[in-house]
């Protein structure tokens, strides 16, 4: 194995050194006043490499490291950031080729999905580096993680699961997307007058309108889970971030068996697991360290 700097660049940057896929010692927040959201959405892209690689110095100590992962926002190939809606001008960005010339060279980098980076620490804190592991992250938007990463794009929340030209409110202006039904901010357009929240709660209480909703939104993540196992097969599916108290996984497994139905594709489990810094920071760091290890 090793030892591996892992980051979490999100609303915050998080880095945490880890070994034996565990975190050694604390993990340093950047900026811990709860500022960094606007901050980093202001900061250019050699601005967020240059804080990054410091905040990592801080993490090493001066002693050497094998890998170093990052997790980040977007869509990420080959260690470049291709598209990332949260933090635009990153957009192109070479993450990192940059942060290997800052670092001068040695440990190797490897950027992913900050969704991967999290199912990847899923995968290694749970015990399930040897399987397929998948996590929807239900926030704002909607994230999908996938491990082990693999070559691909894996716009997971951006699956189509309506065919009704009416479902328009994805963030990235696609029709019919899960994060259209399913996402916060979707919710909040389909809903003017009432927040996510009381759009449940006034189902629990009988309200018809907010009922049907509940169903289509189960459905919506239902239909999202099903299209991932008619392509990949069954497995482990997380469901995580802040909308996944909204989850009822016996509505959800209930619906999933009505859209798979081939015996071969049967099996799949729903689990709930909490949204950590710390476990994208393992993540990060356990995939990188692969990359260093040979495995794909
Ligand atoms: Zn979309």
């Amino acid at each position: 194995m090793g030892r591996a700097i892992g980051v979490l660049a999100m609303e915050h940057i998080a880095v945490g050194l880890v070994e034996d896929h565990r975190l050694v010692g604390p993990v340093r927040v950047y900026t811990d006043d709860g500022s960094a959201s606007s901050l980093l959405q202001s900061m250019p892209a050699d601005q967020i490499a240059e804080t990054i690689c410091a905040q990592m110095k801080e993490v090493a100590q001066g002693q050497p490291v094998d890998a170093i992962g990052i997790g980040f926002p977007g869509i990420i190939r080959n260690g470049v950031i291709e598209e990332s809606p949260n933090l635009p001008q990153t957009k192109g960005f070479k993450l990192e080729s940059t942060l290997s010339t800052l670092l001068g060279g040695g440990a190797t980098v490897r950027a992913l999905n900050d969704a991967d980076a999290f199912a990847a620490g899923v995968a290694a804190t749970r015990g399930h580096l040897d399987s397929l592991v998948r996590v929807w992250t239900l926030g704002s938007g909607v994230g999908f993680g996938r491990y082990p990463s693999s070559e691909g794009v894996w716009e997971g929340g951006h699956v189509v699961v309506s065919l009704d030209p009416k479902e328009k409110y994805c963030g990235c202006g696609g029709i019919g997307h899960l994060e259209g039904v399913v996402g916060r901010r979707g919710m909040r357009l389909r809903f003017l007058d009432l927040e996510p929240d009381e759009v449940f709660a006034n189902a629990r209480a009988g309200d018809r309108r907010c009922a049907e909703f509940v169903h289509t939104w189960h459905r919506a993540l239902a239909a999202a889970t099903a299209t991932s196992i008619h392509l990949e097969g069954p497995g482990r599916f997380f469901l995580s971030g802040p909308n996944a108290t909204f989850v009822d996984l016996h509505l959800l497994d209930r619906y999933l068996h009505e859209m798979v139905t081939m015996s071969p594709l049967q099996g799949s489990a729903l689990e709930l697991v909490e949204a950590s810094d710390e476990t994208a920071i393992i993540g990060a760091a356990v995939n990188a360290l692969r990359g260093v290890n040979g495995a794909t």
